[in-house]
């Protein structure tokens, strides 16, 4: 099993598989963290306090793991730098840690034999601050580091399969999001885009466009 970033919905619930699990370095790193976090009611409550973990966070945690007193997160068994490529048999797996515009720790999973390539949230915004943004400055090598890849299927952490198409519309519109914002200005850059588009903006677009904005506004800081 390979944990993809060291985002709590994808790890805390580890401890059920009795598997081999793998992760990258900085992803081990910020785990650690919760190794050593108990979860006892009162410990949680402490960290939701010192903003440690969210609310919604602990009352996930409450719900799923109802006997977590002498609960402790168990370690990965195998760690890797930049890539790994496994055999498990009957079936080729690459592994490497992207660059992204979600965490900094996004490892990818790349099966040759399927053209399959799983992404966990590596494609997806973050937030900052309590502001939701796309890192601008991650976002064209990060489609360069996918891309690299021949691949028709396309699994993402919170969507259904896309195939290539699919991908190729999603890249389009993050990119031309990206290119028509320049400046903390939502409406400078709707103006941008329907400059360089001939049309306006519509369903997802408006919110890339929100969420570079946003970047631009973090970056301001
Ligand atoms: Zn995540
Ligand atoms: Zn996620």
């Amino acid at each position: 099993m390979v944990i993809t970033h060291a985002h709590w919905d994808h790890f805390l619930g580890m401890n059920e598989f009795n598997t081999t699990v793998i992760v990258n370095s900085l992803t081990h790193q910020k785990m650690d963290v919760w190794r050593k976090y108990s979860y006892d009611d009162r410990s949680l409550q402490e960290y939701v306090e010192s903003n440690k973990i969210t609310s919604q966070c602990m009352e996930i945690i409450q719900q799923e793991i109802p006997e977590r007193d002498q609960f402790k997160l168990s370690s990965p068994d195998l760690v890797f730098e930049e890539s790994l490529t496994v055999d498990l048999g009957n079936k080729v797996c690459i592994l490497e840690r992207i660059r992204s515009t979600h965490t900094d720790d996004s490892t990818i999973v790349y099966v040759p034999d399927d053209k399959t390539i799983f992404l966990g949230d590596s494609v997806y915004g973050t937030t900052t601050d309590a502001i939701f943004h796309y890192k601008a400055s991650q976002l064209l090598p990060m489609i360069e580091d996918i891309q690299k890849y021949d691949a028709n299927h396309f699994l993402l952490g919170h969507e259904s399969i896309c195939d290539l198409d699919e991908m190729n519309v999603f890249w389009n519109q993050l990119t031309s999001c990206n290119r028509a914002v320049k400046s903390i200005s939502l409406d400078h850059a709707i103006e941008c885009f329907e400059q360089n588009n001939l049309r306006s903006p519509q369903g997802d677009e408006l919110f890339f466009l929100k969420a570079f904005v946003n970047d631009q506004i973090l970056i301001s800081k």
